[in-house]
């Protein structure tokens, strides 16, 4: 039996570029993963691979061969020849469809336990282009730390940061599908120039400063969440107002990440952004977080 935990990750910037011939868009994104994880544990089995998830959010995730997790495994197993037999047990904490590539992170997760039950010995180059056959988000959430994507966002540099950036996370009560928020952003931005990384905020980073990293956080997904989940723009300004040194929607939407400068900031923060009645729920976090370990 082996147990990994594997970080949600949020964008500090999302550029968001043409839409490619394979369906996917151009992209440049900060990735910065944050210490929200799911636990997930896999275990011998003679009855190929089966899954059950709890807590947060569960009953809404596929327990078939359409869930990630699995076909993460079955992915593993078919590029090694080996049976696939494993049960994989999944404690959620990243909130479910939120923008945090939580079922990226299972999957990561799924393909470093399960090559430690099957004794696979895969190299790290051949898990992170596994992971991205997966799914765009799947190499960062291997990776962790703190780091550029482009590509359709597998490709992946580590970035240098100084400290740990305190967060807070506004949950709406209902999830956002992906596709359908890129589907609005090519409504609203038909031409959308080539994506380029925030040099601001990339020094930012460097220095540590959080007051200046709060002001470079970007996000052009945010407009087609907003557009969609029009009641986001209220909990973002609401965050603002109550002092967050930034304001941002994560990944598609529809959660809001807050930055403080401390963890009692945070704390406060949380309160009173849970007292507004805008989200269904705050969580806490801070980054950079560790990858799949
Ligand atoms: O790669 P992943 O499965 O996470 O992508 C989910 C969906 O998000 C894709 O089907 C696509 O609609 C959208 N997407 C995109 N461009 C990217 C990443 C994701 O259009 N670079």
């Amino acid at each position: 039996m082996i147990t990994v935990r594997a970080p949600a990750k949020i964008n500090l910037q999302l550029a968001v570029g043409p839409l490619r011939s394979d369906g996917f868009h151009e992209l440049v994104s900060v990735f910065h993963a944050v210490d929200l994880v799911d636990e997930v544990t896999v275990s011998e089995s003679t009855a190929g691979i089966t899954i059950s998830i709890e807590g947060e959010g569960a009953a809404d995730l596929p327990v078939d061969d359409s869930n990630l997790a699995v076909r993460a495994a079955r992915l593993l197993a078919d590029h090694h020849g080996v049976e696939p037999n494993a049960h994989i047990a999944i404690r959620k904490t990243i909130p479910v469809a939120a923008g945090m590539a939580g079922g990226s992170a299972d999957a990561a997760a799924v393909l470093v336990a399960c090559d430690g039950l099957w004794r696979t010995g895969t190299d790290r180059q051949t898990l992170l282009s596994l992971a991205a056959r997966l799914g765009s988000d799947v190499p960062f959430a291997l990776m962790g730390g703190t780091a550029i994507g482009t590509g359709r966002g597998e490709q992946l540099t580590p970035v240098l940061t100084n400290g740990s950036l305190h967060w807070v996370f506004a949950i709406a009560e209902e999830g956002l599908s992906t596709p359908a928020v890129y589907a609005e952003f090519d409504r609203l931005h038909p031409h959308p120039n080539d994506p380029e990384v925030s040099v601001a905020l990339l020094q930012a980073l460097r220095t540590g400063e959080a007051t200046s990293v709060g002001r470079h956080l970007s996000n052009n997904l945010q407009a087609a969440a907003l557009s969609l989940r029009p009641g986001l723009g209220q909990l973002l300004d609401a965050g603002t107002d109550f002092g967050a040194l930034g304001a941002v929607v994560c990944g598609s939407g529809p959660t809001c990440a807050f930055l403080t400068r401390d963890t009692e900031t945070a704390i406060d923060l949380a309160v009173s952004l849970m007292s507004t009645g805008l989200c269904r729920t705050v969580k806490r976090g801070t980054g950079p977080a560790t990858g799949v370990r």
